[in-house]
């Protein structure tokens, strides 16, 4: 479906309203005929609202980026709490979260010879300084971190590794993790191997020429070498120029900086629950981002995406459960703030109804699943129902992973649900300069919000309450 069709669902939901509700759903055992009216009106304002893109570009405009540690990440967590509190959230509160901070102050590189030209480089997280006038030495080029692993011992000593495996594109980003590798454990296994240096092909999808960085660490007992990321069109260049079978010598520099242990805080907020307040629906996002872009796509739609949500989720009046957003620290240092809040909570987490974090950009969410107790599955398929409308498929395989901060939750059996994005042009953007307000379609956004609204209120005002496996 696509969004001029939503655009004219939407006028005749108006029309025909009474007539779906006793059609399709009087027959609910969760929920009564007018909490599916509501859940009716809640998505036609939804779909009409522009409270998540307003969110969204107050974040990216008025803080913009926000690494962990760094002046705009402190912007960013006061920013949160103001928001929280202009919209109405009945508690609103933070929890510190440590991290290893780290910054970044500058990064080029180039070709010397055989044919000098400038590379477009970024510095991977973590990644150590090199001297001022760089490391410079000759490229060995693999196509992959596998091949690097098998390469005799010494096999790259002296030289830069050069990794020059390409992502490919899919609407739900199964690229990513082969890809990431390369970027988590490449320049240890390219320093065992006697490497200087460490450059890949970005983890990436783009035709542009923006460097994409992200994540990267060391391993104790091995030599810290640069650890960079250059964008795909230099990475071709880099290749052809190899495969031309004559030394190709590069120069990088990058200067930046281990700070040892930082602080930020998991800003969390919550409109209470009427008869069950201490059961509650958990959503959000995470609020940090690289310092390359403005984090418009990661994160900053889907701080907006569950924050707008979980207010037009309550729209029609107090929730039976408490719906909760948790805006997660240090999420690109490596899930710094979920793992400080499953700490911090974990007297708690028993009581989380639902969980879905948005963190995959703004694409129109395509597909519903849960990971739950088999109990509970006319539940999750009577939620489903109600999204189908917004053209969200209900694909059943109750397996569901939540977002990456939900990761440290897993040992914890809490009911996760994947509202799924189409992420075809995420990896285009994902942790570049490009990151920014202009990518974020408002249309599909707003049909963001109105999923994760269906998905809020139903959980929080089922009959039963939802369970895990
Ligand atoms: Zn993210």
């Amino acid at each position: 479906m696509n969004n001029r069709f939503i655009s004219v669902l939407s006028g005749l939901f108006f029309a025909t309203l009474s007539f779906n509700i006793s059609q399709a759903h009087a027959q609910s055992d969760n929920f009564s005929v007018q909490q599916l009216a509501q859940v009716e009106q809640i998505k036609l304002q939804a779909l009409e609202s522009d409270l998540a893109w307003r969110l969204v570009e107050s974040l990216t405009t008025e803080v913009g980026p926000r690494m962990p540690g760094t002046p705009g990440d402190k912007a960013a967590v006061a920013w949160a709490v103001a928001k929280f509190k202009a919209m109405g959230f009945d508690k609103v509160w933070t929890e510190p979260a440590t991290f290893p901070k780290w910054l970044r102050y500058s990064e080029s590189a180039a070709i010397v010879s055989p044919a000098p030209q400038a590379l477009h480089i970024t510095a991977l997280g973590n990644s150590i300084s090199t001297p001022k006038a760089g490391i410079q030495a000759q490229v060995i080029e693999f196509q992959s971190l596998a091949e690097l692993e098998n390469a005799p011992d010494n096999a790259a000593k002296g030289k830069i590794v050069f990794i020059n495996y390409r992502m490919n594109r899919n609407r739900d980003g199964n690229g990513y993790g082969p890809a990431v590798q390369a970027r988590r454990d490449g320049a240890v296994v390219a320093a065992q191997k006697g490497a200087v240096g460490y450059v890949m092909r970005s983890v990436s999808t783009a035709n542009h020429r923006f460097a994409h960085t992200g994540g990267s660490h060391y391993k104790a007992g091995v030599t810290k070498i640069v650890t960079t990321a250059i964008a795909n069109a230099d990475a071709d260049q880099l290749h052809r120029l190899i495969a031309l079978d004559k030394p190709v010598i590069i120069n990088i520099k990058v200067q930046a900086k281990s700070m040892g242990e930082g602080t930020s805080y998991n800003v969390i907020a919550e409109f209470t629950g009427s008869e069950y307040p201490e059961q509650h629906v958990l959503i959000g996002g995470h609020l940090d981002s690289w310092d390359l872009g403005t984090g418009a796509l990661d994160d900053g739609a889907g701080v907006a995406i569950t924050m707008a949500a979980a207010k037009l989720a309550v729209s029609k009046g107090k929730p039976k459960r408490s719906i909760r957003v948790v805006l997660f620290a240090a999420e690109e240092f490596g899930l710094w703030g979920a793992k400080a809040y499953v700490k911090a909570n974990k007297a708690s987490l028993a009581n989380i109804v639902a969980a879905a974090e948005s963190d995959f950009g703004a694409g129109k969410i395509w597909a519903f699943d849960a990971n739950v107790h088999v109990s509970v599955l006319p539940l999750v398929s009577d939620i489903a129902a109600m999204m189908k409308s917004l053209d969200v498929e209900y694909l059943a395989k109750n397996s569901a992973r939540g977002g990456p901060d939900l990761i440290p939750f897993r040992p914890f059996n809490i009911p996760v649900f994947r509202l799924s994005q189409d992420g075809s042009d995420y990896f285009d953007y994902h942790h570049t300069a490009d990151d920014t307000l202009d990518k974020i379609d408002p249309e599909k956004l707003r049909q963001n919000v109105a999923v994760y609204a269906v998905f809020a209120y139903m959980a929080a005002n089922a009959k039963t309450r939802l369970i895990g496996k």
